[in-house]
């Protein structure tokens, strides 16, 4: 809806950033009344083709419930899906490890790994079709009214401004509409990068994805398509620049020495991919017709792929609540509404948060007690029937 000469645009909910989660959530009003806005800074070329960013994203049965009923899954190619059927921990050079195997939450695999640029790319294809969600592309949001009782507004980069009865942000861990709400967030930075590539192997992996807690590094691998896999190495800052440099025969080298040659000679796929390792913790999700999702509301450690699959988790439950007040004829900026959200992914989200940070802090300490402990731990999560139950229905 357009008000031309004041240049505004009312809706019910904008949402801010167009990437996985922003775009999820807007598909989620597909049956509705609502009139949703997406508004983001990428152009339209970007979003239709994005490019590929060396994340692989390991999916849990949970998340590709929601893509389903979402409209999205049917899009992706299924042989571009891959599916993961166990999961081993391994600590240090030992030849123990912590399984996880799929008979055991009863399925036929633990979750499954898609490339990140495949689930954006198709997540648009989605929400282009959608008659009630308007996509505002090439421009940044650039400020937020939230004084108004009756609605709150965003400025446009382009001079226009949108009116509505809620606003969700959605525009990543470093969120600047949460600075702009005055929300604050927990964060840590493990000064590490994670350096992330696709490689190709002499050896199948046979659908098994690895996590090598070495001492101060980590190496992971994610079963894709064919023998290859997504490697994920996490080092200090300081020689990631390393990694990140040296030749490709010298990087598949250093790779298949990591791996102590466990899938035989190992060749890099295109190029390798640094992030740096900062996870951030929003005080508050929710305000006055304002609320956070993805990872602007939760920056997970993407150690243990929790980050969408907790994106998707927080944005069932506000669509649910949104829903919910609409059909009792509640205003949905209200707190009565945005609290409950609030509440419900808390729950979900803090035990999660902590724990993934603590096991990135224990299984990259150098100290001969924490590895005594994490070989302890390890053996105590298999042996352990409840404490390892916990870990699987993460994956249900
Ligand atoms: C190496 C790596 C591996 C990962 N692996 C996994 C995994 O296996 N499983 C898993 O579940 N998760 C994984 N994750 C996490 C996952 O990638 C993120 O949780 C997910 O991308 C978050 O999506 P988002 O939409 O919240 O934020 P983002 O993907 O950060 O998107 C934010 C969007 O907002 C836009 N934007 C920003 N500011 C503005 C503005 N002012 N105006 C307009 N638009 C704006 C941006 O352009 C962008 O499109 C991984 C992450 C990394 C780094």
């Amino acid at each position: 809806m357009m008000d031309s000469k004041k240049n505004k645009m009312i809706f019910d909910i904008a949402v801010i950033g167009a990437g996985p989660v922003g775009i999820a959530f807007a598909c989620g009003f597909v049956n509705s009344n609502l009139k949703v806005i997406i508004v983001e800074k990428q152009t339209k070329k970007i979003l239709e083709n994005p490019k590929i960013d060396g994340r692989e994203i390991a999916l849990t049965h949970h998340s590709a419930n929601i893509l389903k009923e979402l409209g999205v899954w049917r899009y992706i190619p299924a042989k571009l899906i891959s599916a993961i059927k166990e999961a081993r921990v391994l600590n240090g050079s030992s030849k123990y490890f912590l399984d996880f195997k799929h008979r055991q939450i009863q399925k036929e695999c633990l979750g499954y790994l898609i490339p990140n640029n495949l689930l954006k790319k198709y997540l648009y294809k989605r929400l282009k079709n959608l008659p009630n969600v308007t996509l505002v592309n090439g421009v940044n949001c650039i400020s937020i009214d939230a004084a108004n009782k009756e609605y709150s507004s965003i400025q446009l980069s382009n001079g226009k401004k949108i009116k509505a009865s809620l606003i969700v942000a959605s525009d990543s861990r470093f969120s600047k509409a949460r600075s702009m709400m005055g929300i604050s967030a927990f964060t840590r930075d493990f000064d590490k990068n994670m350096i992330v590539c696709r490689m190709e192997h002499e050896k199948p992996h046979d659908n098994i994805a690895y996590e090598f807690f070495r001492y101060s590094q980590t190496q992971a691998s994610l079963p894709y398509i064919k023998k290859q896999s997504s490697i994920v190495t996490t080092v200090p800052k300081d020689t990631s620049s390393t990694l990140m440099k040296i030749n490709n025969k010298k990087f598949n080298k250093e790779i298949q020495h990591n791996f102590n040659n466990f899938f035989g000679k190992m060749k890099l796929i295109g190029k390798r991919y640094s992030y740096p390792m900062i996870t951030t913790y929003s005080k508050k999700f929710v305000a006055h017709r304002f609320a956070l999702i993805g990872d602007a509301a939760v920056g997970m450690h993407p150690v243990t792929a929790h980050g969408f699959n907790l994106g998707l988790r927080g944005l069932e439950i506000l669509t649910k609540e949104i829903k919910f007040a609409i059909k009792r004829n509640i205003d949905i900026g209200l707190p009565i509404v945005l609290r409950k959200y609030q509440t419900k992914l808390h729950r979900i989200a803090i035990p999660l948060y902590l724990s993934t940070n603590g096991i990135v802090s224990l299984y990259t300490n150098t100290a001969a007690s924490a590895m005594l402990v994490r070989q302890f731990i390890l053996r105590a999560v298999n042996f352990i029937k409840p404490i390892k139950q916990t870990f699987l229905e993460v994956l249900k």
